[in-house]
Parts: structure tokens; sequence; C-alpha cells
């Protein structure tokens, strides 16, 4: 996807405050913060929405929600976290390049 944002980021082509890299998956730091750690998950490969995933993308799903508390741990929310997934225009998705954005940290996150 030659214009994704998320895409060139996975390509190196825009920066980005990398927290994990692996083959499939990478996490960085989200650029506007909603808490003090934010962190975004995202496959490499480019699907634009949850609602844009099948069965071929059931592996990278289960990778991405199975790092977030690994990650969560590591920047230091031992007391817990926030797991987002925005999808389409009315779920309020703005990069339309699936990721999971986990975040916490300061005051407890109001109930919603
Ligand atoms: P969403 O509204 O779920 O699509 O979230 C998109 C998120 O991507 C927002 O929280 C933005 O702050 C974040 N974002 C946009 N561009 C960048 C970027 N270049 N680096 C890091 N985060 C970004
Ligand atoms: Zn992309």
């Amino acid at each position: 996807m030659d214009n994704c944002i998320f895409c060139k980021i996975v390509r190196g082509e825009l920066p980005s405050k990398k927290a994990y890299e692996d083959e499939e998956v990478l996490a960085f730091h989200d650029i506007r913060p909603i808490a003090p750690v934010h962190l975004l998950l995202i496959p490499k490969a480019h699907v634009d929405s949850l609602a844009h995933c099948d069965g071929t993308h059931q592996a990278i799903l289960g990778r991405m929600l199975l790092l977030a508390p690994r990650l969560a741990r590591e920047h230091g929310l031992d007391g817990g976290f926030r797991t987002m997934i925005n999808t389409g225009r009315d779920g309020g998705q703005e990069v339309f390049h699936l990721h999971l954005h986990v975040f916490g940290g300061g005051e407890r996150i109001p109930k919603i």
C-alpha cells in the first residue's frame, strides 16, 4: 500500500519510536498519546481494518493480542491497561491500516 502511513513506517520511510518488532508485527508509540503509555500494534502486512480480516488473519490477530500484555508489562503498566481497535469511519478509525491501541498509566482510565 504505497500511501498508507503505517506501511511507510513498516518500510522505514517514516520515522517511529519502535517498541517491538518481529517478522510479522510492529509496535510503536502513538504520535498523539492519550495516556502516559500509548502504543500501536500493527501487522506488517497491510489490512485496512478489523472488518477486512478473515480466517487468514487469525494467527496475526492472536499474535497482536498476546503481545499487548507483554508490552504493557514492559512499559510499566502493572496496574492494567486498555486495548482498543477503532474500525471504520463510524468506529472512529482514522488510519486505515489495522492497529491495536494499548494505553494506560497515570490516572485510572474512566470506565466506558
Ligand atoms: P485510529 O483513530 O484508531 O485510526 O488511530 C490512529 C492513531 O494513529 C491515532 O492515535 C494517531 O495519533 C496515530 N498516528 C497517526 N500517525 C502516526 C504516526 N506517524 N506515528 C505514530 N502514530 C500515528
Ligand atoms: Zn498499510
